[in-house]
């Protein structure tokens, strides 16, 4: 029989490997993907559905292309365990199976041990995240409706790195749009940890001036030690308590659970060391680790856009490995990322990164990238093109 090849996650990074892997080898490599969620559910965009302007269907796209086009194996499960020496992994159902090369793109999972008070009971349905799209996003949207109008809605970031740099300044915009529109009285106060705003800083400052004037509250080196879900109270390294109408704590993350377990975080048990020709994990042989877990080269961000090139750049290294080639050399990726500041207005940042040979890592191409001259309707409509395209190119 043929290779086997082994996919740990449908986001981003896991269903675009998987899918590449069959087209790369004409479909000669057999590709089982283990996802636990019926269907995807896109953390770009995820947003608007917390602003009002977009719904979860428009976010939703199901798994069954992967299956029906691509001959990708798609199995509705949880990987509880990946034994490195066995090449096998095992199911949360019981099951097991064998591989020649697993692919790990398991995303995010959060240090809740930073914020000891939500693990009492209760406090992780009230105080949420909304930081993985799906039921929270929602659940989020509708605390935001239930408000009154005065109420404050507070929302903080953790310390970089995080899940997408500019997605938190998004955030407020589009809970700032919906204010504007339904609680004029409300508020955003945003507690960054971090020094400053860290991406299109000016661009975004401009919108909440144009735009929000009055509603949106910046305050920077704010942060977030500790929170009390029963009230609301956000509790801080330096400053005062704060109680929020809704609080919307954004915990700091490391690489998802099963790459941490596996020994793969090998940054500061955070994040996984690859190699960024092949994507193969430098804690074992035969496992590869894409999107979000990685340990980023300078300047590469945690993006859905990444995490797609990481798919198609470890797919083509995958079936080169197992033929017997060698894996394709120097990668090329871009980076865009649109941020709404509007329910129309949109600004991007892009990047080029190019593989350094000497340096054996992903470098920012210099000159090449840039940022919007400023929020516009056009690109409003490229932000929903993009999402539309690499929704297509992950799994249809
Ligand atoms: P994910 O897409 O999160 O996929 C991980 C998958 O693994 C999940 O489906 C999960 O269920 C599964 N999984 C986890 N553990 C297991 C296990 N043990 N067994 C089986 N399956 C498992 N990026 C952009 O490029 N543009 C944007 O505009 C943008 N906007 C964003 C807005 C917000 C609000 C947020 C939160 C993020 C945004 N991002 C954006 C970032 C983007 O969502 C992530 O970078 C991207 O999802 C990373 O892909 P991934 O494959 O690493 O993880």
């Amino acid at each position: 029989s043929g290779a086997k090849v082994v996919v740990v996650g449908g986001g981003y990074g896991g269903a675009t490997a998987a899918k590449y892997v069959r087209l790369f080898s004409d479909h000669g490599i057999d590709v089982t993907l283990i996802e636990p969620n019926a269907a995807f559910v896109s953390c770009p965009i995820s947003n608007l559905v917390i602003g009002g302007h977009k719904t979860m269907a428009d976010i939703t796209t199901p798994y069954d292309n992967l299956s029906k086009r691509h001959g990708v194996k798609v199995v509705r499960d949880m990987v509880a365990s990946i034994d490195p020496g066995k090449r096998t992994v095992k199911l949360a159902s019981g099951g097991e199976l064998p591989y020649d090369r697993l692919i790990v793109s398991p995303g995010i999972d959060f240090m809740m041990d930073t914020l000891p008070g939500m693990a009492k009971p209760g406090a992780a349905d009230k105080v949420l995240h909304a930081w993985k799209a799906g039921p929270q996003t929602l659940a989020l949207r509708q605390q935001l409706e239930a408000m009154p109008d005065g109420g404050v809605y507070a929302l903080s970031i953790p310390l970089a790195p995080y899940r997408c740099p500019p997605g938190p300044y998004e955030r407020a915009c589009m809970v700032a749009s919906y204010f504007k529109k339904a609680k004029p009285k409300s508020k955003v106060v945003i507690f960054d940890a971090n020094d400053d705003i860290t991406s299109k800083k000016g661009l975004f400052m401009k919108a909440w001036d144009e735009h929000y004037k009055g509603m949106i509250d910046y305050r920077p080196k704010h942060k977030v030690v500790d929170v009390d879900a029963a009230t609301n109270t956000l509790k801080f390294e330096f400053n005062d308590d704060f109680k929020a109408g809704v609080a919307n704590v954004i915990p700091n993350m490391r690489a998802g659970d099963i790459a941490v377990k596996t020994g793969l975080a090998t940054a500061n048990a955070r994040w996984c060391e690859v190699d960024f020709l092949t994507f193969e994990s430098k804690a074992h042989k035969n496992i590869h680790v894409l999107g979000d877990s990685i340990q980023i080269a300078p300047a590469m961000p945690k993006s859905g856009h990444m995490a797609n090139q990481h798919g198609k750049t470890c797919a083509a290294a995958v079936v080169s490995l197992l033929q017997g080639k060698e894996a394709p050399s120097l990668p090329i990726y871009a980076n865009t990322c649109y941020s709404f500041v509007t329910a129309e207005d949109v600004v991007h940042v892009a990047s080029v990164h190019r593989y350094d040979a000497e340096k054996k890592t992903m470098l920012p191409v210099t000159g090449a990238g840039g940022l919007s001259p400023a929020a516009n309707e056009l690109e409003g409509r490229y932000a929903l093109a993009w999402a539309r395209n690499i929704w297509a190119d992950t799994l249809a």
